[in-house]
């Protein structure tokens, strides 16, 4: 992690190994079985003053450095607890921001203290069925009328979508205007016309609810839009870094716990009289999922950096994220290859290190777009659809 910014960085590291070994760490396989993490896991986040680290405290936050965030996020992946730390990372570190930052007072007053207790849970909703990647392919559609909006359309793969109180939705406010005509809009979940489908049968992270989320003639006040008509896309564009840091955190936190498991496991295990350790391909194996963390840690920081001196661009984020969990899904197929059969079962941890990483290469932005990102820094936009 980044060098501390402040006296509260091994307090607050303190606080959240302990919250994880003690209130999650028991019931983590129960959550997984169950496919959802329980409200009252949010609550306990929320008196811990886990969920409110960087909000300012007259909002009910700690007012502390971002990056005690980012290492949050870390620490609940180098544990093993990969499904907490994607829904963490929307409410805490995406959701929240996206109020402070875009609010307006009386937004940030209505939900932020709510969202820093734990009592209200927050989700983003911007794909669609037949929209992902070409987000400005979006169907969803808000329509003036005379007291507010009316919220007509569907999103997919929404993280903490079946618990969640409040999503901001992305939708299109002006058809015609392309990039300009998208909107946000925080979306009371208990409002008429919301509706949510079954929860979406994942291959890994089961502890976090994956849902469809539909709106059918719903209903919303004029002060539900978020920021500015028609700049949802420059909001997202704004916000974004932050959310692939907190990708790039996961990724380093999971390559850590993953690293940690194996090097305990391969001085134990024999083959051929020996420990698996010693044998060549082991070490080289893992001195080189080393290096690679080291090294991805190195551009982690220094995006830590850019991001708290407002610095961090959209190509940088996208550089780290592509590195990060590509490196992710790379380093940690490798340790559980020396786990031999064992690694492929259940019962050993790495097995869902494995399948928690895989989603880290398509969410935020699939490691493709993260390619054309950086490239149109590199040549400008292409003409290829
Ligand atoms: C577990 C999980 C949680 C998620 N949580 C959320 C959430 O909370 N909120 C939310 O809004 N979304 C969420 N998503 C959605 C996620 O962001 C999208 O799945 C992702 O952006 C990719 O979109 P898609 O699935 O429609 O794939 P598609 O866009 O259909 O892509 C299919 C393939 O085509 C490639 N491709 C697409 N366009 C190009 C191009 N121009 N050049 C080259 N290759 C291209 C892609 O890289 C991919 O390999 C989540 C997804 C998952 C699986």
């Amino acid at each position: 992690m980044s060098a501390p910014q402040d006296d509260l960085t091994p307090l607050f590291h303190d606080t959240i190994r302990r919250f994880l070994e003690q209130e999650v760490a028991p019931h983590y396989e129960a959550w997984e079985e169950a496919g959802e993490m329980p409200r009252s896991l949010w609550q306990q986040l929320g008196e811990a003053g886990l969920l409110g680290i960087d909000l300012p405290e007259a909002l009910g936050g700690s007012g502390a450095d971002f990056a005690i965030v980012q290492l949050a996020l870390e620490e609940i992946s180098r544990q093993g607890f990969g499904g907490l730390a994607s829904a963490y990372n929307i409410h805490a570190n995406i959701v929240m921001p996206y109020l402070l930052h875009i609010g307006t007072p009386a937004h940030r007053e209505r939900w932020l203290p709510a969202m820093a207790s734990g009592e209200i849970i927050g989700a983003i909703a911007m794909t669609e069925p037949g929209a992902g990647s070409d987000l400005a392919a979006m169907k969803t559609r808000a329509s003036r009328t005379e007291s507010g909006w009316r919220l007509d359309g569907s999103k997919l793969f929404i993280t903490n979508g079946q618990v969640a109180d409040l999503v901001i939705v992305c939708a299109k406010t002006d058809p015609s205007a392309g990039a300009r005509g998208v909107s946000l809009f925080l979306v009371d979940t208990t409002l008429a016309g919301f509706s949510r489908g079954q929860p979406i049968k994942k291959i890994g992270q089961h502890a976090s609810d994956t849902a469809e989320l539909f709106f059918d003639d719903l209903r919303l006040p004029e002060e539900a839009l978020l920021g500015e008509a028609g700049a949802g896309f420059a909001y997202l564009m704004q916000e974004l870094p932050r959310e692939r840091l907190g990708v790039a955190a996961q990724a380093l936190g999971a390559m850590e716990g993953a690293l940690a498991l194996t090097l305990d496991y391969v001085r134990e295990r024999r083959a051929f009289g020996r420990a698996v350790g010693e044998f060549q391909n082991t070490r080289f194996t893992l001195a080189e999922v080393r290096a690679q963390i080291d090294m991805g840690r190195a551009y982690f920081e220094q995006c830590v950096a850019k991001y708290r001196q407002g610095e961090m661009n959209g190509t940088d984020a996208a550089i780290l994220k592509l590195q990060l969990s590509e490196m992710q899904c790379r380093t940690i197929d490798a340790c559980l290859q020396l786990f031999g059969g064992y690694g492929y079962t259940r019962e050993y941890p790495i097995s869902r290190f494995y399948l928690d990483a895989r989603v880290q290469t398509l969410y935020a932005g699939t490691s493709e777009i993260m390619k054309e990102v950086i490239a149109r820094s590199l040549l400008g936009k292409s003409d290829a659809p």
